[in-house]
Formats: structure tokens, C-alpha cells, sequence
């Protein structure tokens, strides 16, 4: 073959294609090829090293490590630890969960970088023989066979690829290609703010706040380390009116809404080094068609109140591979059953979590975000559970574990 001339349509055939090298689909790799089902991972970017990813591991996504039998490298990655979630409305100090109290093994969330854990499931599956990820090849449509998704088109550096594949698992986030292709539907829930994310440098001083509220503004500041990663929430499509009374005022409203970031701020130079994230929270009614499946955020966008996102698509991953690896390994082939069984298993806990998002985010994202003068009053909820420790543990198991925890069940080849 010509080297210099893009091959057309390489045909390859495998039992599962995981689109999006996403936390779900990263973790749904690692346990197919654990199991030694025949797996391609296609991953459209060359490496993890995005801008913005969630960083939060919780303690589900550890117990997970821990039955894989990986906790103790992977606590070995660098990381910030998390206990006790302290917000700030105005002067008022809050704690509105306390991890410590939920008897969890792993009683902490992790700060990692999300390159690194997925860099470390990468890692950890190359000793798998049928595991196969494919870096910077990006999927663009599905293999239809009548009714049935039977693969993916792809392409990567040498042209088009044709992957045929017993089970496709969509998992290429909230702005997947795949959804659509696959004419399901999505039920738009909707959320009040976007998020502007940017990083300020950190002097030595330090403060265990989480999240700061005034009337009209909210910022979330996350101790990197050497650095503060700040997300300064705005009313949703008002960017351009953020942008529009110049750098200067946003750099001012940062401050005086978290001064421990004043030395730090000047790293925001321009508006380059700030990036608008766009908020979306839905859901898909059908997360199935005859040979494919969808999970994570393709098949249920999640804001990012209580930092959730990255554990819920980890616990889809592992209830895929608990439900399907073993009829995968096998050879059968997987019914539409077997695919609805996934989606029964992970809509409750799914829908449950929405809720709690989509509460604090009318409740009390909402109110904040409304132009205001004079102090801010704290919600009437996060007073109570401030009172009341026992609810902060409660509040934490939601945020930590959430509603009903997968346990790895598929098998070992
Ligand atoms: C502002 C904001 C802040 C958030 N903060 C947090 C947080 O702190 N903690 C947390 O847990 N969650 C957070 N979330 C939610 C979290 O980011 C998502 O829920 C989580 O990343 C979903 O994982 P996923 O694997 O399903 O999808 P993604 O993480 O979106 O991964 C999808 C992958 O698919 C790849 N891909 C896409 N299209 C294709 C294609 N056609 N071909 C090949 N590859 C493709 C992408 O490059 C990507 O690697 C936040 C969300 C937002 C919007």
C-alpha cells in the first residue's frame, strides 16, 4: 500500500465498540478487556490532556479500584484529598456535607486531573490481549444492518475505517454523534447557568471553602495544589454580557467574591485563558437500539452540581460489564433484552441524581445568580444540615456513593 495515500474503508470486526474514551468508556475497556472480550476503544483526540474535565473521584469510583484490585496503584497518582464540603453564603460559613461520617472505606474524593485516571486505566489495560484503544480515530456514523447497528465508521490520519461490531456502546458524551444517528430521542431538562472555568495562580495561603455565594454571584474554587481551579457560574447565555464589561470588572467581581484568589488572579491574562462551559442536563427516553447501547453522558448529560458526573458514568460502565461481559465473552449474542437490562438497572440512579441537580440548581443556583443588592441569606436547607451533623452525612453519602453503587461482578478471563 501507498504510504503517503489515505486508505479507504479498512475494514476491522470485533465484539465491542466503545465509542468516547471518556471516564465510561475508558472504565467499559478496561472491564471487557478484563474479561477478555474482544474491545476497540476509538478516542477521537490523541491524548486526555482536554482543558476542561471533571476531576472528581469519589468514593464510589474508589471502591470500584479497590475490587479491580488497583486501589493502591492508583492512590498513588497524585491527588488532593476531600473530606468536608464547607460553602460560603456572604459571611456565613456553611458545612452542607461531611464525608468522614458515611463509613465509607474510601472516605474521601480524589482531586485528580482526569488525564491522569484515565491515563492510568489506559495504562493498567494494556496487559489485556483483547483490549485495543485507538487514539485520535474518531467515529462518524453507525453500520446499519436492517434494523441493527452493526459498527462504526471512524476515521483516523490514514482515512476511513469500518468497524463491525457485535455491541457499539455509545459513550462519547453530551454532544455525542452517536445519539442522533440513532434517531433517540432526548428529553431536555435544561439548567439556569453556564460555567466559566479558568485557573488562578495559589500563594501559599489556603482556605477549605468549596463554594462561595453573594447576591448575583457563585464561584467554585477547587485547591489544585499550586493552583486554584476557579468555576465562576453566570446566568446561562450571558457570556457575551460578562465579556462585554471587560476583563478588568470580571477579574474585580472574582475577588471580591473570593479574595484568597487576589494574588492569583493576574494569571487570567485574557479572555483566552478562560473557558465558557456550557451546562446541559438530559436525558435519553430509549438508551438502546438492536446492537447499541449508550451510557455515561450520551445517554444522560449531568450538571456539575456535587461533582458527580465522572462516578455516574464509571457506574454505568460497570453495570454494562456486570450485565453483559460474560455473553460477550461467550461469544452469544447480546438481545435487545440484555441492552434494556442496563438502562433498568441505571435509570433510577440516574433519574435520582438529576433530581438532587436539578433542585439545587432551582433552588439554589438560581436564586443566587439573580442580580442582587445587600447580603445574601443562606438557604433554609444548607442551615438545617449545617445544624444537624447527621445530615451531613447523609447529604455526603448521596454526593459520595449515590443511589444503589454498582459492585464489580463481571468476570475475570
Ligand atoms: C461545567 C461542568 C463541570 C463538571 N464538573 C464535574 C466534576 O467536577 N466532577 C464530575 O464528576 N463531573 C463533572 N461534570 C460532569 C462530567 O464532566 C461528565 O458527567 C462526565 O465527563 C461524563 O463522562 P463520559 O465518559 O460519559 O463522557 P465524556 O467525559 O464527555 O467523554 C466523552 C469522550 O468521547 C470522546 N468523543 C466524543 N465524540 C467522539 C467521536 N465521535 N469519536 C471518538 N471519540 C469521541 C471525547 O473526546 C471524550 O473523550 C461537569 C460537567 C460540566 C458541564
Amino acid at each position: 500500500m501507498d504510504a503517503a495515500r489515505p486508505s479507504e474503508n479498512r475494514p476491522i470486526s470485533t465484539r465491542c465498540c466503545v465509542v468516547g474514551g471518556g471516564p465510561a468508556g475508558m472504565m467499559l475497556g478496561y472491564l471487557l478487556g478484563r474479561a477478555g472480550v474482544d474491545t476497540i476503544v476509538l478516542e477521537k483526540h490523541a491524548d486526555f490532556f482536554r482543558d476542561f474535565r471533571g476531576d472528581t473521584v469519589h468514593p464510589s469510583t474508589l471502591q470500584v479500584m479497590d475490587e479491580l484490585g488497583l486501589i493502591d496503584d492508583f492512590l498513588k497518582v497524585p491527588h488532593d484529598k476531600l473530606q468536608k464540603l464547607d460553602n460560603c453564603y456572604g459571611r456565613t460559613r456553611l458545612r452542607v456535607a461531611d464525608i468522614s461520617r458515611t463509613g465509607v472505606k474510601y472516605p474521601f474524593i480524589a482531586f485528580m486531573p482526569q488525564w491522569d485516571f484515565l491515563n492510568f486505566l489506559r495504562d493498567k489495560g494494556r496487559r489485556f490481549p483483547s483490549l485495543k484503544v485507538m487514539m485520535s480515530t474518531e467515529a462518524t456514523g453507525l453500520i446499519h444492518d436492517g434494523d441493527r447497528v452493526a459498527g462504526v465508521r471512524a476515521r483516523d490520519a490514514n482515512g476511513a475505517i469500518e468497524i463491525r461490531a457485535e455491541l457499539t456502546v455509545a459513550c462519547d458524551g453530551r454532544h455525542s454523534i452517536i445519539r442522533p444517528s440513532a434517531g433517540l430521542k432526548i428529553e431536555e431538562i435544561g439548567a439556569p447557568m453556564d460555567v466559566l472555568w479558568f485557573r488562578a495562580g495559589k500563594s501559599a495561603e489556603t482556605e477549605s471553602v468549596l463554594a462561595r455565594v453573594e447576591a448575583g454571584k457563585m464561584i467554585v474554587t477547587l485547591d489544585r495544589g499550586t493552583y486554584w481551579q476557579c468555576a465562576y457560574a453566570i446566568t446561562k447565555g450571558q457570556y457575551d454580557a460578562v465579556r462585554a464589561k471587560g476583563l478588568e470588572s470580571f477579574r474585580s467581581d472574582v475577588v471580591s467574591l473570593a479574595p484568597i484568589l487576589k494574588p492569583g488572579i493576574a494569571d487570567v491574562k485574557s479572555w483566552d485563558d478562560i473557558k465558557l462551559l456550557t451546562v446541559a442536563v438530559n436525558r435519553l427516553k430509549r438508551w438502546t437500539r438492536p446492537g447499541l447501547l449508550c451510557i455515561g453522558d450520551a445517554a444522560h448529560a449531568m450538571s456539575p452540581v456535587g461533582g458527580v458526573g465522572v462516578n455516574i458514568a464509571v457506574q454505568d460502565a460497570v453495570a454494562t460489564a456486570n450485565i453483559l461481559a460474560a455473553r460477550l465473552a461467550s461469544g452469544g449474542t447480546v438481545s435487545e433484552d440484555d441492552l434494556a437490562a442496563v438502562q433498568r438497572r441505571r435509570e433510577f440512579p440516574m433519574r435520582m441524581t438529576q433530581a438532587m441537580q436539578v433542585f439545587v440548581q432551582n433552588s439554589m443556583i438560581r436564586a443566587a445568580l439573580k442580580p442582587g443588592s445587600g447580603p445574601l441569606k443562606p438557604p433554609l436547607v444548607a442551615r438545617i444540615i449545617n445544624a444537624v451533623p447527621w445530615l451531613q452525612g447523609l447529604t455526603a453519602k448521596f454526593i459520595a456513593v449515590g443511589v444503589r453503587p454498582e459492585h464489580v461482578h463481571s468476570p475475570e478471563a
